[in-house]
């Protein structure tokens, strides 16, 4: 039988910079892993492509997809609905090959009722460490930037109980780095592997 690809589910604050460390992940050669093209009700921006950057759909036909159960996950954010198309995620993990999805927070929460063996990753903004560094060096903000700022982070720190491991979008390579040594670690898990050798034993 063959192994089971990863779900890989990359997720984070709004403004994080999301998108742009995956459009930098899959520009690499060397990504094996299949990224799972999502469903949204927005229009496309110039230079989108049907099919290739998101599959563009009327509210009604997205509706519809809910309705008929096709969607392993959605959510709707700043009033467009995004989803992500189940058929396509089971049968490509079915084929043994990785699957990345690159969604918004409420998504991630439903993907992990429903595929809680994926690997879950958040991408926390620099400004966590930086406000953890102003914090140290008081009085160069006012009090009421720092309130509001503490505000936003003591959010952005609930979000990340979900997750298995958190990366700082600090430099965009260095984010990619070490999400690729997470996937490589990951496939490497005693709970994943195993079986391989126990089933190697029972064709000799
Ligand atoms: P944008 O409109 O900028 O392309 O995406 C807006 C937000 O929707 C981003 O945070 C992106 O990660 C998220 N997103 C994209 N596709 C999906 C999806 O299939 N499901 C969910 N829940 N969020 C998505």
């Amino acid at each position: 039988m063959k192994e089971k690809g990863l779900l890989i589910v990359l997720s984070g604050p709004s403004g994080v910079g999301k998108g742009t460390v995956r459009k930098a992940i899959f520009s690499q050669e060397e990504t094996k892993f299949e990224y799972s093209i999502s469903m949204t009700t927005r229009n496309p921006r110039e230079g989108e492509i049907d099919g290739v950057d998101y599959f563009f759909k009327t509210r009604e036909e997205f509706e519809e997809l809910i309705r008929q159960g096709k969607l392993l996950e959605y959510a709707e954010f700043v009033g467009n609905y995004y989803g992500t198309p189940v058929d396509y995620v089971r049968q490509t993990l079915d084929n043994g090959n990785d699957v990345f999805l690159e969604i918004e927070v409420q998504g991630a929460r439903q993907v992990r009722e429903k595929f809680p063996e994926a690997l879950f990753i958040f991408l926390a903004p620099p400004s966590l460490s930086e406000l953890q560094n102003r914090l140290v060096t008081r009085g160069t903000e006012a009090d009421d930037i720092i309130r509001g700022r503490m505000e936003t982070a003591r959010k952005e720190i609930e979000m990340m109980n979900l997750y298995d491991y958190i990366v700082e979008n600090d430099k965009i390579e260095n984010a990619v780095e070490k999400i690729n040594s997470i996937v490589q670690a990951e496939h490497c898990r005693k709970d994943r592997i195993q079986q391989r050798y126990i089933n190697m034993l029972e064709v000799e």
